[in-house]
């Protein structure tokens, strides 16, 4: 079922939406919104707006779910991520917040396999994983069924385990010490939280992120994927990345509804959600780095790795997309080579962050000209 090997987005977008998509950029939609949970605690406490946390616990509380395959970190191994199906309210709330390490959400997909037969289930995911949910359930007739819906979460790409674990170096956190850590939450965009034996450590995102988010970090799978608006799901929730929202420290997030169930679901919480409705190029306008790396550059970077079948729109590299492919690639390439790695537990957060800057100056200038969306 593993979308990395074959996958075809058009014959998907007509099953499950009886159209081709719409729009190269996010797909197939209805709606776009901005907007946030009217529960301050579920808004301060997850990624972004809280919506989907905000929206499970609804479906759940309403009798339209029975329960909702999601990731909360494991307790016992507090670095590893564990899917679940959550049954509970509380339960939604523990796995709220993005988790930025490699998840294998497939193995909670048993779970729904071996349920009873009445039982409903939401499922969280990204991409990747609802694209092998969607394939799953094109040959098991109780996914087909029995999942109400999917929930995508945007993504331009998961660091791998590496990253955390440089990253803990740096900051000379013993693995053995740590009892729990969060990617994200407490307000937006929020922060690392890291508690250990000894004292709680908490990291901006903007300051981990020029770590985690950097290309050493980057799976080779990511590199070939040119899905970011997980746009196979019956709603699609990001970071409002958008001027409006640069000042609010409580969380915002965009939607993208692609099925009348979804938007029905949002109508009808309308004392749950503080949602307005925006325009797909504000949404498209949020997330330009992330279409760029999926839409613009993708061709370039495949000319220099190996693809399996995959099928979907993307628009032609020009010569500047060639160059900052190469940089990409040779730094993935690089990142396996145990000397680099130990390299980067040890250069100083500036070094990575110069290293970087030529790709982010290049690659913002591209897209605030906005010339490759006009083509
Ligand atoms: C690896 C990754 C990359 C991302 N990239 C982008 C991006 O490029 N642009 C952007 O705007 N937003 C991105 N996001 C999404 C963003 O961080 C928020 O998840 C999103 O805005 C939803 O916020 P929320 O407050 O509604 O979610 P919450 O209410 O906090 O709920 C998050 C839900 O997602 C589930 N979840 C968390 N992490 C994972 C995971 N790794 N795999 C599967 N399920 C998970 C949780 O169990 C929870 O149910 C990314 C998230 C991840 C995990």
């Amino acid at each position: 079922m593993c979308p990395g090997y074959e996958f075809s987005y058009d014959s998907l977008n007509l099953e499950i939406f009886g159209r081709k998509p719409e729009n190269m950029l996010i797909g197939n939609s209805l709606n776009c919104y901005a907007g946030f949970s009217t529960n301050e605690s579920v808004r301060f406490n997850s990624s972004s707006g809280g919506l989907i946390t905000q929206i499970l616990i609804f479906a759940l509380e309403k009798g339209i779910i029975d329960g909702a395959l999601v990731i909360k970190m494991n307790k016992d191994k507090p670095l590893e991520p564990e899917p679940f199906i959550a049954r509970t309210k509380e339960e939604i709330i523990e796995a709220a917040q993005s988790k930025y390490c490699p998840v294998p959400a497939n193995v909670a997909v048993k779970q729904i396999i071996d349920s009873n037969p009445n039982e409903k289930f939401a499922v969280v995911g990204l991409p990747c994983h609802i694209n092998g949910i969607r394939k799953a359930q094109q040959i098991n007739k109780k996914l087909k069924n029995n999942i109400v819906f999917c929930l995508g979460i945007l993504c331009n790409h998961t660091p791998n385990f590496l990253a955390t674990d440089l990253f803990l170096q740096r900051y000379n956190v013993k693995k053995e010490d740590i009892i729990k850590i969060d990617y994200r939450g407490n307000g937006w965009p929020g922060f690392m939280r890291i508690e250990t034996t000894k004292s709680t450590l908490k990291i901006s995102l903007g300051k981990y992120w020029w770590f985690i988010g950097s290309h050493f970090f980057y799976p080779k799978s990511c590199l070939t994927c040119s899905d970011g608006f997980c746009e196979l799901s019956d709603a699609s929730f990001g970071d409002a990345w958008l001027p409006e929202y640069s000042h609010d420290n409580k969380g915002t997030s965009v939607v993208v509804t692609r099925t009348e169930k979804m938007s029905q679901l949002l109508c009808d919480m309308k004392n749950e959600l503080e949602l307005i409705k925006i325009d797909d190029n504000r949404i498209t306008q949020s997330q330009m780095g992330m279409l760029y790396f999926k839409k613009k550059s993708l061709n370039a970077r495949l000319k220099f790795i190996s693809n399996s079948s995959k099928s979907q729109e993307v628009l032609n590299p020009d010569l500047i997309d060639y160059i900052l492919s190469i940089y990409v690639c040779f730094t993935v390439l690089i990142s396996s080579n145990p000397i680099i790695r130990k390299m980067l537990a040890k250069v100083p957060l500036r070094v990575m962050w110069l290293y970087k800057l030529p790709y982010s100056i290049i690659v913002n200038s591209i897209n605030s000209k906005n010339m490759w969306k006009k083509n």
